[in-house]
């Protein structure tokens, strides 16, 4: 509807984060919340600073995307809590790469934390928290009219491609990039593009020496000291908060 859409109005409230019109309608402005969710929104808390932590680490890890050639919805962080961004026709689905056993994984096949796999993979679920998130095939990913065969073949190719740019990135920082969830979408020009945001709240991050986790596992498991190991984040990546 961007013929009646206002500039600053709030398009779309999710549990992290804000969407609002801009003064052009292929723009969207995207406001970071405080609020930290897990276990598809049935655990809650608000975490003064981490909004601002995560705007500022995604910006950088999208920035690094782009530099290496893949086409992400981001276009520049505007302010603390907020980014410029293309808006796009997302797929209805979280694209999660595993290079380590964790999570789900560990829990669904009662698998150990911390196996290293013998190659990353990709999986799929559907965007949909009142279900859970369940996990699809990609045979039903077609069948079912998420995405096509070939939307789906290039979502894959482009998540494999994030990881090998995002894995070699942290590993020079002393990170390993255990896990990760990704959203694409659709840009107006047709081309597939990475969306949402890629922070310690979607991605599991150990310290290659230590394995502390410096991610949202802090507040999943009552680990404390979230704000700090996000802090840590960012310094390892080379940004600050403002
Ligand atoms: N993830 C996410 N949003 C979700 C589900 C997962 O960002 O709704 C991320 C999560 O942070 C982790 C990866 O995707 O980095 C794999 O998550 P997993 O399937 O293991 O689920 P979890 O144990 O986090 O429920």
């Amino acid at each position: 509807m961007a013929t009646t859409e206002r500039a600053g109005e709030l398009l779309y409230e999710g549990k992290a984060k804000q969407l609002f019109a801009t003064e052009d309608p292929a723009l969207l402005r995207m406001r970071y919340k405080d609020d930290a969710t897990a276990f598809d929104g049935k655990k809650h808390a608000v975490i003064a600073g981490k909004g601002q932590l995560n705007n500022a680490i995604s910006a950088i890890f999208f920035a690094r995307l782009e530099e290496a050639g893949v086409p992400t919805h981001f276009v520049r962080r505007l302010s603390d809590l907020e980014c410029l961004v293309r808006r796009v026709r997302l797929f209805p689905l979280e694209v999660i790469v595993r290079n380590i056993v964790a999570g789900s994984m560990a829990r669904r096949y009662g698998l150990e934390e911390g196996m290293v796999l013998a190659h990353p993979t990709v999986e799929f679920d559907l965007k949909n928290d009142a279900l859970g998130d369940p996990l699809v095939t990609e045979e039903q990913i077609a069948v079912l009219g998420w995405a096509t065969q070939e939307e789906v073949a290039e979502i894959r190719r482009l998540a494999l491609r994030v990881n090998e740019i995002l894995s070699a990135d942290l590993r020079g920082r002393g990170v390993v990039l255990v896990d990760f969830k990704l959203e694409f979408g659709r840009d107006p020009e047709g081309r597939i593009v990475v969306a949402d945001e890629i922070s310690p709240d979607t991605c599991r991050f150990w310290d290659a020496e230590t394995r502390e986790k410096l991610d949202k596992d802090r507040f999943r498991r009552d680990l404390g000291g979230l704000e700090e190991a996000y802090a840590e984040m960012l310094r390892r990546l080379g940004g600050t908060p403002r």
